[in-house]
């Protein structure tokens, strides 16, 4: 099982991914993510519906406009519906689940599948927690 919230492009593997793309090919799922350098490598069909979405996307805290998309939530429920965060939101979002998931990707060897997943709620519950609290001092 790969380490949860790396989150690196699929493609350079260098910078961090600002889109997870999700595509069907022959019934099978299969899930990137990929920075904006490499965006433009994604299959067309699936970049412009990535786009369109992102175009009307608005920020799932504050409602913002959309920049990018929350990549943990791939990760909890798989990536059927996207959601997604505006630049600002982003920029107190991310590192944030970076340092939760970094301390996590270290025991993750002697965890369960089980353990894992619930482990990962619990991090992006408290995250979800912090947001909120974090917007409503932002705004005002
Ligand atoms: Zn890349
Ligand atoms: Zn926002």
């Amino acid at each position: 099982m790969e380490p949860f919230g790396q989150a690196l492009c699929a493609n350079c593997g260098k910078e961090t991914a600002k889109a997870h793309l999700t595509s069907i090919h022959h019934g099978i799922k299969e899930s990137r993510f990929l920075c904006e350098s490499c965006l433009p490598l994604a299959d067309p069909p699936v970049l412009q519906d990535f786009l369109a979405k992102l175009q009307k996307s608005i920020c799932r805290f504050c409602g913002g406009k959309g920049m990018t998309t929350d990549p943990i939530h791939g990760m909890l429920v798989g990536n059927e519906e996207m959601r997604f965060l505006c630049l600002s939101c982003s920029r107190e979002y991310l590192p944030l689940l970076g340092e939760r998931l970094g301390a996590f990707n270290a025991e993750i060897g002697e965890l369960s599948q089980a353990d894992q997943m619930n482990k990962l709620r619990a991090a992006a519950n408290d995250i979800e927690a912090h947001m909120k609290k974090w917007v409503i001092q932002r705004d005002n």
